[in-house]
């Protein structure tokens, strides 16, 4: 009854925000530019290069939202958040209601509102496009709302009472960490083992601060630890502590969120020379093991050309942290074309604005050393686009004769990650795909060993934050049935 009344008094306050300014309107209002640190000075430093949006700015933003009646933006959000839910809490000022709309679906916002593909996502989908305008800016508002109720919000977490249930979560990237935050509201007693000494997974060691700072992290790590979610560091389930101990210890579910942490290479002439490294070693050092940073000494290579190989996410972040390290020339080399580079637009602009140079439908067919073993330089072939393959993208086709030697002092590999087989090898009968993935129950993230349930990128290979959330929230929801 009381949600009955909730709802129309919602859509009373939706009608009367939509008739408040015409459809027309709103249109005319342009887009908000997200504030950014000039890139001069942010290759300087590790500052995040957004700013986030004004108060004022989100407020005019969410007013450009039509509320739309059958609103595609949800469909195109992996956990289908209730877009124009929030977003109109936002014209309201009502921004702690936004950001309770917005952990209805999705544990992290204002990770999401960061590093999420929205222009793929929810604002591929947006109205606007129809009218051959640019998009409700989704991404910006969330991170907006989830900031600002970080920031200012009253909402005080407490400790639900517990069913004396426990539960382990082998993992603590955005899948373990929503499936831990799902668990412990429901009165769960929760572990989650993390094989590093960081909490966060690939959110702390591999995308950077300058994207991602560690303070947002932690701000959610303090929210579930306050929901008395209990961590242990330095701890590897399936070696520290086998997959049967847990069981024997009293754990009644396992969550394994163990990622896709293991680098592939492209195993081409050369790969081995020092100073060729995979982006996942290279972040790690620079991210999480403090190198280049006062006070620390791990080492690190400091090329003055670098060469980073692949066209992801990872290349960028990979890319743009070398040049933050010092590289006078960094170079993206990617075998297809711009169009077809998996990384998100936001960093290609912006490691184009940092000067990062692309080095598009080249591919690299080995490296030459120096006396010492150092690369020096590598080979690349030209490439041209050819037929479309099985991912839908056009495959990229040698042009005969057409190779290159480039001078380079540091290459960073870049061509993807497989899943850690640690996990998936120590378990019995657990059933593991050919490319070592866990094979799940789409709809429990159940896998082939009863009460063992997996999701994120161990599940699925190399995906996204949000997906990973996702499961993680599903796995959750199977979970307690079950064991309730
Ligand atoms: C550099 C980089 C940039 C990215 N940028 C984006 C982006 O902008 N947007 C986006 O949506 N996605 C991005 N991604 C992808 C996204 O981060 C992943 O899809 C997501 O983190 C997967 O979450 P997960 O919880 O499954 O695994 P992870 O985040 O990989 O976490 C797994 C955790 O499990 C731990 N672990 C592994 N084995 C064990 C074990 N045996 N015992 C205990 N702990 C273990 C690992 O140490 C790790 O901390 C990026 C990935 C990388 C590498």
């Amino acid at each position: 009854m009381n949600n009955q009344k909730n709802n129309m008094r919602d859509s009373a306050w939706r009608a009367e925000l939509r008739g408040a300014m015409s459809a027309k309107e709103r249109a005319a209002i342009p887009r908000v530019r997200m504030p950014e640190l000039d890139p001069e000075y942010r290759v300087t430093c590790n500052e995040e290069v957004n700013q986030g949006i004004s108060a004022g700015q989100a407020v005019l933003e969410a007013t450009r939202c039509m509320d739309c009646r059958d609103p595609q933006c949800v469909t195109g959000c992996p956990v289908h958040i209730d877009i124009p839910g929030f977003i109109k809490n936002i014209q309201r000022g009502h921004f702690s209601e936004a950001a309770a709309t917005l952990r209805l679906s999705s544990a992290l916002p204002a990770v999401c509102g960061r590093v999420c593909p929205q222009e793929k996502q929810c604002e591929s989908r947006c109205i606007y496009h129809k009218m051959k305008k640019e998009p409700v800016a989704i991404g910006y508002l969330e991170r907006f709302a989830a900031d600002a109720d970080r920031l200012f919000g009253k909402a005080t977490v407490s400790r639900p009472e517990s069913n004396g249930i426990k539960v382990a979560v082998a993992g603590s990237g955005p899948a373990g960490l929503s499936f831990a935050g799902d668990m412990a509201r429901r009165g769960f007693e929760v572990t989650v083992f993390e094989a590093l000494h960081e909490i966060g997974g690939v959110l702390k060691y591999g995308i950077p601060e300058f994207r991602l700072p560690n303070d947002i992290v932690d701000a959610e790590i303090e929210t579930l630890k306050a929901l008395g979610v209990n961590f242990v560091k330095d701890c590897i389930i399936g070696k520290t502590i086998p997959v049967e101990q847990l069981e024997a210890d009293g754990y009644k579910g396992i969550f394994v969120a163990s990622g896709a942490g293991l680098p592939r290479f492209m195993g081409i002439p050369g790969e081995n020379l020092i100073g060729i490294m995979s982006s996942n070693e290279y972040l790690t050092r620079v991210n999480l093991m403090g190198a280049g940073k006062k006070g620390f000494d791990t080492p690190v290579a400091h090329g003055k050309i670098a060469a980073i190989i692949g066209g992801g996410n990872t290349a960028m972040d990979s890319v743009r942290t070398a040049r933050r390290m010092g590289a006078e020339r960094a170079i993206v080399v990617y075998r297809r074309s711009e169009d077809e580079m998996p990384a998100r637009v936001e960093e290609i602009k912006h490691a184009r604005q940092e000067g990062v140079e692309f080095m598009t439908l080249h591919n690299p067919i080995g490296y030459l050393g120096d006396e010492n073993g150092h690369v020096r330089a590598m080979l690349v072939q030209r490439m041209e686009l050819g037929e479309p393959d099985e991912s839908g993208r056009r495959s990229p086709v040698p042009v005969e004769g057409a190779i290159e030697e480039i001078p380079v002092d540091m290459v960073i590999v870049s061509v993807g990650v497989s899943p850690n087989p640690l996990i998936p090898d120590s378990v019995a009968n657990l059933k593991v795909s050919r490319r070592g993935t866990i094979e799940v129950n789409d709809s429990t993230m159940e896998s082939s060993v009863a009460g063992l349930y997996a999701g994120g990128d161990i599940v699925r290979g190399g995906a996204t934050v949000i997906l990973a959330m996702g499961d993680g929230k599903r796995a959750a929801e199977a979970m307690a049935e079950a064991l309730l």
